[in-house]
């Protein structure tokens, strides 16, 4: 048993006997350093946990290693600061020893979760576009590793995903002494390639000790925007072996990504399944309500001391798309615009200061409805039609090449088109550009057809 599970289950043991806040304030920052020669080495964060921990609990530890190890041990309580210094003077005597890189060094908690507290439950608005997401995440963090697991969080750039990532990572870490890992998938990447890489000695066992202690030692592992874990195979297994270890010892995997787990055609099939096993839930661009929740959560948030008028919020969640992230832009351009210019926030000042915002929001908008325009005119129905649930084939076809031409010539979703079309599931918008590429390939004068309209789109 390595230091942190045996040290987890004392922990465990320990949280059993005396009460909550105890528990929270005396060891909810310990680590088993090493155990050695029946000596308990425990880091504990200050001096005062030293001489109260000593006091009050050296019997009720030296037990419950006891009774989980079934070996006496006596119990040595250190700061966190002297295990650094011994280690320093340590590594300037042996330099001989170099290759022996004292695994213990990543044992200990001190691996950073990379969680970003700036992320909460608490400053998350939720509307009907990500009521779903919410609830399932804030599911995870209270219970970890036992309900749904993995979840994967898919949907377009800026709505939310990685806020929420990081709300279930400082929910866990805050009320629990889980260790949780927020990585991108890039940075999994690149420590991956780190593996392959020899140090000056030509070895490389460090590393691959130092991986496999920062990816497979942890009990939450959140892995963001699994788009770019690309295609290498190499990574893709090892991805998988990471994913499988910790999903055997009912670790959370928490996974987000820009498409549904079914559309990452990049990734293998055994790995795009395993996505599926526990719930998969999608976030939708926020609707105009939302759109002002948040900005008006954001003014308050921010402690931005400028009266800010509700026809400038409308005006603002009416024209600027659906990303959030452009949204808070823009807020944070309009008060500096104010600032700087020295005039209060009023309507004027918010179109001359977010016309390049606004100008983007629209042209990306278009896109969309510009195809239907094309493709309703072409098979002259009305675009009501296309965004109707009428089955008859005259529409029901229409509607298919329109869809896997928003699929083909704009960067939109399949979850983002189908709202576009009168809110279609996104299965519905997927089995429809399936069902005309294949067409197109047997079928010449539907090819030339599609030809004709994306001509007429470009
Ligand atoms: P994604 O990862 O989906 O691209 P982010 O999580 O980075 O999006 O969100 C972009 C920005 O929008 C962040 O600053 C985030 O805090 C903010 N944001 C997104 N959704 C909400 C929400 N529901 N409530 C408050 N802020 C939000
Ligand atoms: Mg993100």
């Amino acid at each position: 048993m390595d230091n942190s599970v045996l040290w987890s289950k004392i922990l465990d043991k320990i949280k059993s006997e005396i009460n909550s806040l105890s528990f929270q304030t005396w060891f909810e920052e310990t680590e088993l350093y090493e155990l050695n020669n029946g000596i308990a080495k425990i880091v504990v964060p200050l001096a005062i946990h030293k001489n109260h921990i000593f006091n009050n609990y050296n019997e009720l530890i030296k037990n419950c290693f006891l009774d989980i190890t079934g070996n006496q041990v006596e119990i040595e309580l250190c700061l966190k600061d002297d295990i650094i210094n011994v280690k320093r003077e340590n590594n300037e005597e042996q330099h001989e020893s170099h290759n022996n890189v004292d695994s213990n060094i990543y044992n200990n908690n001190f691996i950073n979760s990379n969680l970003n507290s700036k992320y909460s439950f608490d400053n998350f608005v939720v509307g009907n576009s990500n009521k779903f997401a919410h609830a399932a995440a804030l599911a995870v963090a209270e219970n970890p590793g036992k309900m749904y697991n993995p979840l994967f969080i898919y949907g377009n750039s800026g709505l939310g995903k990685t806020h929420l990532m990081h709300a279930i990572g400082n929910y866990i870490h805050k009320n629990s002494d889980k260790k949780v890992l927020y990585v991108t998938s890039e940075q999994f990447v690149s420590d991956f390639i780190g593996i392959n890489r020899k140090d000056e000695n030509g070895t490389n066992f460090s590393y691959i000790d130092f991986f496999k202690q920062k990816y497979r030692n942890i009990d939450v592992l959140i892995i963001d925007d699994i788009q770019y874990l690309g295609g290498a195979t190499e990574t893709q297994k090892e991805f998988f072996h990471t994913f499988n270890n910790l999903y055997g010892d009912n670790k959370q995997i928490i996974i987000s990504s820009d498409r549904s787990p079914e559309d990452l055609k990049i990734l293998e099939s055994r790995l795009r399944t395993r996505f599926c096993w526990g719930l998969t839930v999608d976030i939708f661009p926020p609707d105009f309500e939302l759109r002002v929740a948040i900005l008006k959560k954001r003014i308050i948030g921010e402690a931005i001391n400028k009266e800010i008028p509700d026809e400038v919020i409308e005006y603002m969640a009416t024209n600027l798309g659906s990303d959030i992230r452009q949204l808070e832009g823009a807020l944070t351009r309009l008060v500096a615009y104010s600032t700087f210019m020295g005039s209060e926030i009023d309507l004027n000042l918010a179109i001359e200061a977010l016309k390049d915002y606004v100008y983007k929001g629209i042209s990306e908008k278009n896109d969309v409805n510009k195809i239907q325009k094309v493709v309703a005119e072409y098979f002259q129905i009305s675009t009501d039609d296309l965004k109707s649930k009428k089955r008859n084939s005259n529409i029901s076809f229409p509607r298919q090449i329109a869809m896997y031409l928003c699929r083909k010539l704009t960067d939109e979703s399949f979850p983002k088109i189908g709202i576009e079309f009168g809110g279609k599931d996104h299965s519905t918008v997927m089995h429809s550009c399936e069902k005309i590429e294949r067409e197109i390939s047997v079928n010449k004068d539907l090819a030339d057809t599609i030809q004709k309209l994306e001509n007429e789109i470009k």
